[in-house]
């Protein structure tokens, strides 16, 4: 069959001149496409189209040819339009020839049933009637035309994070067993319920005497272990014999340490009188009503340690996330295989399986064949709609190669991409998209784009997600030159931020392609460069930002 397929901006004329194949065959069967005023019950004015045009042309192939297979045909012409479409034009058109028209009704019914589903040519929205209508007046300044040019456009590092941090929202908090909590993040801040220490404390083993009893012998006329609470009074020449962390029976006290006293049966002999009165006293560490953790915070070991001090048993923190990380690339294999020439061994997934542990979730991995039907069969298998899972990274496939389908596939999932390119070295590909409050990242493949893109930009969404601050930049000193020539990309370049001779330096790493591995040895923070900069002189302050590992200071 003669197949000839044209993806285009331009609109599509009423009248398509047949191929000249078709001349001289039985039927001529043409379909218009045209936009209707209406999308989902709403009044429209245009639809918007996107594609990836080398795959979707690669696909209405693959498709014509499987039908025509079946339903055998002479010609088929294949015209669709991207962009934005007013109601009323076309938006695909197709035309088929064939020796009897039933052939070529049938090939085209079942043509147009497939399209949607096999060919990454995606309705991107509808635009409403009213600001529509502005939109296409004023030749393409509105939402649509702009969010059109923001996917075209390659955006500053700044910009693509805020756009990131303005888009993603705290997910709903929960309340969980406080051993659950760990790495988690406090939704609401927790007041200490009562005054730290509750009552004035020995803070030693030793005897309880007034302070003011100038007394060289005692009568020892009670015992308080850590558990006791037993109140009275003292009179001068008594003591109590008291242990650490007990509360004091009355106020007016001094403990004085067993070391610094002789016992006789009940009678003890002061010998030495300390300067402090060894008490803890009542709200000495923290009053009652005082925020003790701030809504915000990431619980680590301590701040769990004070939860359970403050009784708060279950804290209200940022839900266990579900997330999920699929590799793309034929050349890919596991770790545990030896690569044949041509492929490489998967580092992505391990990177991201540890990154994740920072972020308390249940992730899952796997590798998809890259091959964008075979990829989707397979997803569709994983069963990984956008429902089952806060965050979706997808690792490679970023770009706009031949084989390159993430952007594809999560547009299939039903993610609107709000960026694509990122003014970004390593790590220029990135594609962030949203589906209601899921999150996906398409992530550059190379092991250390992978890295850099996962702190700047999933780092930074996590935080959004779990109500936690984003990471920011900190001020240091070179300790080395930085050799650079320079780059019209901002660029993230690995450093190691250490004690050496009891000084912290930042020490610039090497590396020169974003396929280095090497360097993520010592990597523990990015040296921010800007664009154009150059080298960098040791000691030239700069912004960095701390990654995994920033508390090793081992080697
Ligand atoms: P891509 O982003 O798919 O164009 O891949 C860019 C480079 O990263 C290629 O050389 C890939 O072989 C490499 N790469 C892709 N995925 C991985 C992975 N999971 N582990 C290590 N390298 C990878
Ligand atoms: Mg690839």
């Amino acid at each position: 069959m003669e197949i000839e397929i044209q993806l285009t901006n331009e609109p599509i004329g009423e009248k398509i001149s047949p191929p000249s194949a078709a001349g001289g065959c039985g039927a001529w069967v043409e379909f218009h496409g045209v936009v209707r005023g209406e999308e989902n019950g709403e009044k429209i004015s245009a639809l918007e189209y996107e594609a990836y045009p080398e795959m979707a042309t690669r696909e209405i192939r693959r498709l014509l040819e499987e039908i025509s297979s079946k339903n055998p045909c002479l010609v088929a012409k294949v015209i669709h339009r991207l962009g934005t479409i007013p109601v009323g034009e076309t938006a695909i058109y197709v035309g088929v020839a064939a020796k009897h028209r039933g052939e070529a009704i049938a090939l085209l019914a079942e043509f147009m049933d497939c399209l949607k589903q096999d060919v990454p040519i995606w309705k991107r929205r509808a635009l409403p009637a009213v600001s529509a209508n502005v939109n296409l007046r004023t030749s393409g300044s509105g939402q649509s035309a702009d969010s059109h040019r923001r996917l075209q456009k390659v955006l500053t590092l700044d910009d693509a994070i805020s756009e990131i941090e303005s888009r993603c929202q705290p997910l709903p908090a929960v309340r969980v067993p406080l051993a659950e909590a760990f790495g988690r993040v406090l939704r609401e801040t927790v007041s200490a319920p009562e005054d730290f220490p509750d009552h004035d404390r020995s803070t030693r083993d030793g005897f309880a005497i007034l302070n003011d009893d100038a007394s060289e012998h005692f009568q020892i006329v009670d015992t308080l272990h850590a558990a006791d609470w037993k109140p009275r009074d003292l009179k001068t020449g008594q003591a109590v014999r008291i242990a650490t962390g007990a509360p004091l029976p009355c106020g007016n006290l001094r403990v004085v340490m067993q070391e610094n006293a002789e016992r006789d049966g009940d009678r003890i002999k002061i010998l030495r009188r300390e300067s402090g009165l060894n008490i803890r006293r009542r709200g000495e560490d923290v009053k009652a009503g005082a925020p003790l953790v701030k809504a915000g915070a990431r619980l680590d070991a301590g701040k769990q340690a004070l939860l359970a001090t403050a009784g708060c048993a279950q804290p209200l923190v940022s839900p266990r996330l579900r997330v999920c990380h699929l590799t793309t690339g034929d050349e890919i294999v596991p770790p545990d295989q030896a690569p044949k020439p041509g492929q490489i061994r998967d580092s992505n997934s391990i990177l991201i399986r540890g990154l994740m542990q920072s972020f308390p979730c249940d992730l899952e991995q796997h590798h998809l064949p890259e091959n964008f039907e075979a990829a989707r069969q397979l997803v569709s298998t994983l069963n990984l709609q956008p429902s089952t899972f806060n965050l979706l990274l997808v690792s490679g496939g970023a770009s706009v190669g031949e084989k390159d389908f993430t952007r594809a596939l999560l547009e299939w999932l039903g993610f609107e991409i709000i960026i694509s390119q990122v003014n970004l070295r390593p790590g220029r590909p990135l594609i962030f998209g949203l589906k209601g409050t899921r999150v996906a990242f398409g992530l550059p493949g190379n092991p250390l784009s992978h890295f850099v893109c996962f702190h700047l930009f999933v780092a930074g969404a996590l935080a959004k997600l779990t109500g936690h601050a984003a990471s920011k930049y900190l001020r240091g000193k070179l300790a080395d030159k930085l050799e650079d020539a320079p780059c019209p990309r901002e660029t993230l370049w690995p450093a190691r931020l250490e004690f050496l001779n009891g000084e912290l330096r930042l020490r610039p790493l090497k590396w020169s392609s974003s396929g280095d591995v090497t360097c993520l040895v010592e990597t523990n923070a990015l040296i921010r460069v800007p664009v154009n900069q150059g080298s960098l002189a040791a000691d030239a302050t700069v912004d960095i930002l701390p990654t995994a590992g920033m508390l090793d200071t081992g080697n």
